[in-house]
């Protein structure tokens, strides 16, 4: 595969012609069919910053960062040099630290709880939903009455939600902000998968106190190469993380004020991401046809000659309405994890890459084995971790792939 969420490897190039692995017939994720769209534009952004030559902070950095907030629909919006970064960067201007409890949910990315952790506060993980993967709101508010009336010094005090737009579908802001404020704590929103996706008449990015995103390559709105954005209605904030981005500066960069970091987004990559910015919202409606298409392949009735559990074996994602998903990942479940194996070493010997987000929930990591959690804590995020997986999905793909991928299910069980 070209492109694993998590990784891009490196390799020779030919302008938008794809390099497979060996064996494979199509792309996880294609970004060279979209370079080809884009070349020019890309280039001469990259020469225009070769040729003003402020690497650091140039004005494509502002101009990147106005664009995203009026597609948005917010007032602010901080590059940065990563999603991790901007996540960090969001606990930061809370004051985040030691004694302090996030609320967030063990099926995410790890950097959601990592920065949680590297700020000496706790995370409190949180089960989440079974249709949606995302966290439940009902056991989000059980979670910190629970913790509420255990008093300090024995358990840290609730402080704050991250919540995560999982495969890129928004969680449901209208219960987690009601509820953030019954208790008098700020929201996160993890929008590293969810540039571009909506919930009513608002996006994503724009659903919580502060929203984060990613520019890694494989995000709906990536770059080449690492870089993240904060978004966020509220002026105080704004001038918190323009200092935190920026080793805590006050009045100008040899005055500082807090402890910060160097977090700031590439010239380079905001140029490029311009270019890709361009083309991003027709990506997104690409998006919706390649995943309405996989919706009625699968979901079709078995063919005469296909297995009777075939095109029943596994269950496409389910957007609740009102919600529009940009489709970061094409997630189904598999009926149990052995099935899981056999439909992907079935595709995979079809020729067809997939991957699974994500094996193991956090809760179960090492990394936070300190937090004393044990398997059968979160049930939903473990079951799903079992059954879960996800296929190729990309603007690009075309039906003819898509087909041949659904294919595979007819024949497997
Ligand atoms: C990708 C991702 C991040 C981290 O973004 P980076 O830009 O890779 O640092 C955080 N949270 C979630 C849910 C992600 O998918």
């Amino acid at each position: 595969m070209l492109l694993t969420f998590w990784e891009s490897r490196g390799r020779s190039c030919v302008l938008g012609v794809n390099i497979l692995e060996i064996g494979e017939r199509m792309n996880f994720i294609d970004l060279a069919a979209q370079q080809l769209r884009i070349k020019d534009a890309i280039d001469k952004n990259i020469a225009d910053v070769l040729c003003h030559g402020q690497y650091i902070m140039g004005p494509e950095i502002r101009e990147l960062e106005a664009e995203l907030a009026a597609y948005v629909g917010v007032k602010h919006a901080v590059g940065c040099a990563s999603g991790t970064d901007a996540l960090l960067m969001a606990l930061m201007a809370y004051g985040v630290g030691p004694g302090d409890a996030i609320f967030t949910t063990p099926f995410t990315f790890v950097a959601t709880a990592e920065v949680i952790s590297l700020l000496g506060a706790t995370p409190v993980f949180v089960d989440i939903g079974p249709v949606t993967f995302n966290i439940d709101p009902v056991k989000l508010e059980k979670a910190i009455v629970k913790l509420q009336m255990n008093a300090p010094p024995t358990h840290p005090l609730p402080k704050g939600i991250i919540a995560v737009d999982l495969f890129g579908l928004p969680a449901d802001y209208d219960a987690i902000n009601a509820i953030a404020r019954r208790h008098d704590l700020f929201v996160i929103e993890d929008a590293a998968q969810s540039f571009g996706a909506e919930c009513g008449d608002r996006k994503a990015c724009s659903l919580a106190d502060i929203a984060c995103t990613s520019f890694f390559p494989a995000k709906p709105l990536g770059g080449y190469g690492d870089g993240g954005m904060l978004f966020t209605n509220d002026d105080e904030l704004l001038n918190v993380l323009h200092s935190i981005r920026i080793h805590g500066q006050g009045k100008d960069k040899y005055e500082n004020v807090r402890i910060g970091i160097n977090g700031r987004l590439d010239t380079m990559q905001a140029a490029i991401l311009l270019a890709k910015f361009a083309i991003f919202p027709e990506e997104v409606e690409m998006r919706q046809a390649v995943a309405e298409r996989y919706r009625t392949l699968l979901t079709a009735d078995a063919p005469a000659g296909g297995t009777e559990a075939g095109a029943l074996a596994v269950i496409p994602p389910v957007v609740p309405s009102g919600y529009k998903s940009v489709w970061a990942q094409y997630s189904i479940l598999a009926t149990d994890e052995g099935a899981r194996a056999r439909l992907q070493e079935a595709l995979k010997n079809a020729g067809i890459p997939t991957a699974i987000y994500y094996p193991r929930p956090l809760h179960l990591q090492g990394a936070f084995a300190a937090l004393g959690y044990k398997a059968g804590d979160f049930p939903v995020s473990e079951e799903m971790a079992a059954r879960i997986f996800s296929l190729p999905m990309h603007p690009y793909l075309e039906g003819a792939d898509q087909e041949l991928i659904c294919r595979q299910f007819m024949v497997t069980i």
